[in-house]
């Protein structure tokens, strides 16, 4: 079965790439929220490929392995570091057999992944390379098992983000490499968010843009810029919840919806952000607002569901397997206008 680059895609339209498996397998009850290790590989390889069917249903055109986390520091820090390569190369293969078997004529694409190693320091040069390594090592199991592209992301310090690109184009792959600053709005080792993006170019990273952290509203000011600035293709992936300007990532987004119940931490992340979920309808309208500045590489990252997915390939205007089950209010036993439904139902509607 033949079937079109990355760039191909991107060249002729939107492509779509669902993100955000860390939260949803969380909430499927296959994670520890909090620790966030992507054991379900080799725990629940049902779920996982369960998940990525589901994505793939609602219209990504890129299956991504699961390894985010999956790092040699991250199986340190749990005490199972003899689990890396296991945990990596069975996410890459799961990915792998559900890119391969597509509901459509077209093979997905299959994507290896790396992203934020959390121990990156600037000028410490030891850190570094220990980051380095933990790159390398991944991206050589992403090519082992057949991946057709590289995604690094959720990059908060642009050098990290740097040393990531590099290993990744190593490889020859094509790379998709997108950042996520913190609440500062600066990348933290004090680069511009564009200045970043420019550089990410520079080193040759064939879609460059931003994912995670931010929400829709806080994303897309800084995507208009670096849509403006850049030639390559770029990317836009953001969290499904409310983030504001005071609050511009979900770290420290306060709960507005009158909870009575608070998270035992400090924080409404991760575990109670669910009031500050965006609506399908939001989610689209970023969809297009970003399609129509020429961001063709879309999706959405931590609170990702399929039926999300399906509203941002949609909103450009796709077609997607799960369109079948698209929104029909028609038929509603009390919304809807259908003849059969009975007036005095539709008439209580108000009181309902
Ligand atoms: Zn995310």
């Amino acid at each position: 079965m033949s079937k079109r680059s990355l760039k191909e895609r991107l060249d002729k339209g939107p492509v779509i790439c669902a993100e955000g498996f860390l939260f949803e397998i969380e909430k499927r009850g296959y994670m520890s929220s909090g620790e966030f290790v992507p054991m379900v590989s080799l725990d629940h390889p049902e779920a996982l490929e369960n998940l990525h069917r589901d994505f793939q249903h609602a219209g990504s055109d890129i299956v991504q392995a699961f390894t985010y986390n999956g790092h040699r520091e991250k199986m340190r820090v749990i005490g199972k570091e003899e689990l890396l390569e296991p945990l990596n190369r069975a996410a890459l293969k799961i990915a792998k057999k559900v890119a391969t078997n597509p509901l459509g004529e077209e093979e997905n694409l299959m994507a290896g992944n790396i992203s934020n190693s959390n121990i990156w320091k600037q000028d410490d040069e030891k850190a570094q390379l220990e980051v380095e390594k933990m790159f390398r090592e991944m991206v050589g199991w992403a090519v082992d098992e057949g991946a057709d592209i590289l995604i690094g992301e959720t990059f908060y310090y642009a050098e990290e983000a740097y040393t990531a690109l590099k290993a990744m184009k190593e490889t020859g792959l094509p790379s998709v490499i997108t950042i996520a600053p913190y609440g500062e709005n600066i990348m933290r080792d004090g680069i511009s968010i564009l200045d970043t993006c420019k550089e990410l170019e520079q080193l040759g990273g064939d879609v460059v843009g931003m994912n995670c952290h931010r929400g829709p509203d806080t994303m897309l000011p800084y995507l208009k810029e670096i849509r403006k600035a850049l030639k390559c293709h770029v990317a836009g992936l953001p969290i499904t919840y409310r983030t504001t300007n005071d609050h511009p990532t979900f770290f420290n987004l306060p709960d507005n919806n009158g909870c009575s119940c608070h998270s035992p931490h400090e924080t409404t992340f991760p575990t109670a952000l669910d009031p500050m979920q965006c609506n399908r309808y939001e989610i689209g309208q970023f969809a297009k607002e970003a399609y129509a500045l020429g961001i063709n590489y879309l999706g959405v990252c931590c609170g990702a569901t399929p039926m999300l997915i399906r509203e941002v390939a949609e909103a450009v205007g796709l077609k997607v397997p799960a369109s079948k089950y698209r929104e029909n209010m028609e038929n509603h036993y009390m919304f809807g206008k259908n003849k059969r439904i009975p007036k005095h139902i539709k008439e209580y509607r108000n009181k309902a």
